[in-house]
């Protein structure tokens, strides 16, 4: 067959973005080779509807073993007793636990999005907002913190079956024992979405959620450096109370319910090649070196934060627990827009955001989100950050310069190359 010269080629180009870039976006990360090679294999061809021992196939013995190990790797990780590592992405995780533990027209309760919480936790544009009755909480203006008190008056008022936590862009570590007290007032499940910080959950760097929350769910691809993909967690398995029964009119437990909602609730067949690479990754996790990983990420973030502090921007909580943070450009006149926009022409990436209690579009925006899970993996350290932020703030400050930019992008362009991303590429 002719080669594909063309998608090659752009797979070389972005190799080369990748490389000589500043990638601050705090969704991002770079896997290993090994995580990569195990996403481009053979398995892509199998079909394997079900489960391990479960199937609708032929032919399954290798894929079955094979997402056992993801799943035992994975409860060892996170010390649970339940795993599903077959949804698509985050997004479908979240997605199969309301599919499994809601009703349509159900109430649910989730960070507002322009607070920091992410789509699938209500937003009106997805499903989630469509098929139930969305409500919100936020953060306090004071200090940009959860209000756990609000959330509790919100969820007496509003009585929802099932309270979201977790976010996309919020700095601060989580209390989410509080959270299962406001939820028990009112007999709401509670399902966590660590899909950020999961990489220093299981570092043990940041709270747990497993102990309070009925469900767990995360991406894979975030701070756990995986392939893009979802999982989905729980502690402790429990039985439903609401009546949801099999076929011979017993009680279903929840991990069956999670299991069929996955598939065939919401997905078809599993991407077997993808489950691979997830075991692959949960091998790394399970190494010391990703111990030193997540706490240099934690180092990171809060080095960059101290410098950008004291060069008067305004960050969102004033620090950072975690991997990232949440800067408001107001003081500094330029919108997160102009700022995402004006970066990338230094090869710097990262992406607006609303602050909260913004008064900027979703589109415009008066924020940006600073994340260290990428620079961390090509091996910067705090040290380095002194220099990060400086690189930042000269094109921030002179956003039409066209002359910083260019000497900026020149900068950044060298120093990278101090920091080999998949040398074994040539
Ligand atoms: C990134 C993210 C998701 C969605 O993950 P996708 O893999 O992009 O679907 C879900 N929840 C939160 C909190 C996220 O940050």
């Amino acid at each position: 067959m002719k080669q594909d010269v063309e998608i090659f080629g752009l797979i070389r180009e972005e190799l080369e973005r990748q490389r000589r870039g500043l990638e601050l976006i705090a969704s991002e990360n770079f896997t290993s080779l090994q995580v990569m090679q195990a996403m481009g294999n053979v398995m892509t061809n199998k079909y394997a509807e079900g489960y391990p021992g479960k199937r609708y196939y032929g032919g399954c013995e290798v894929v079955d073993k094979s997402e056992q190990l993801a799943i035992d790797r994975a409860k060892q990780v996170f010390g649970v007793e339940y795993v599903n590592v077959q949804p698509h992405s985050g997004a479908q995780a979240n997605t199969a636990v309301m599919f499994a533990v809601l009703k349509p027209g159900d109430t649910i309760l989730g960070l507002d999005l322009s607070m920091g919480g992410h789509l699938t936790h209500g937003s009106p544009v997805t499903y989630s907002g469509k098929i139930y009755q969305a409500h919100h909480y936020g953060v306090r203006a004071e200090d940009g913190r959860v209000d756990y008190d609000a959330l509790e008056q919100k969820a007496l008022e509003v009585k929802p079956r099932l309270i979201i936590c977790g976010a996309s862009a919020y700095s601060r570590d989580w209390d989410y024992a509080r959270i299962r007290a406001a939820a028990d007032k009112v007999g709401a499940l509670v399902l966590a979405d660590i899909a950020h910080p999961a990489g220093m959950i299981a570092a043990g760097l940041l709270n747990s959620p497993f102990d309070h929350c009925h469900f767990v769910t995360s991406t894979t691809h975030k701070t756990l450096r995986g392939p893009r993909g979802g999982i989905i967690m729980m502690k402790k398995d429990f039985e439903n109370n609401w009546g949801a029964v099999g076929p011979k009119g017993e009680t279903r437990m929840l991990s069956q319910l999670l299991d069929l909602a996955v598939f065939p609730g919401i997905q078809g067949g599993p991407l077997e090649h993808v489950i691979a690479a997830k075991a692959v990754s949960f091998f790394e996790i399970l190494q010391d070196e990703y111990k030193s990983y997540a706490k240099q990420m934690q180092l990171n973030a809060q080095a960059a934060a101290e410098i950008f502090l004291n060069k008067g921007y305004n960050i969102v909580s004033g620090g950072t627990d975690n991997h990232l943070l949440l800067i408001d450009l107001r003081n500094k006149n330029i919108s997160g827009k102009k700022a995402e926009n004006t970066l990338v022409k230094a090869d710097i990436t990262l992406n607006k955001n609303m602050v909260p209690f913004d008064d900027k579009s979703p589109f415009i925006t008066s924020g940006i989100r600073v994340g260290v899970p990428a620079i961390t993996t090509r091996g910067l350290k705090e040290k380095d950050m002194t220099q990060v932020v400086e690189w930042l703030d000269k094109v921030l400050t002179a956003p039409d310069d066209e002359t910083v930019i260019a000497r900026v992008r020149g900068e950044v362009n060298e120093f990278m190359t101090a920091f080999p991303l998949y040398p074994e590429m040539a």
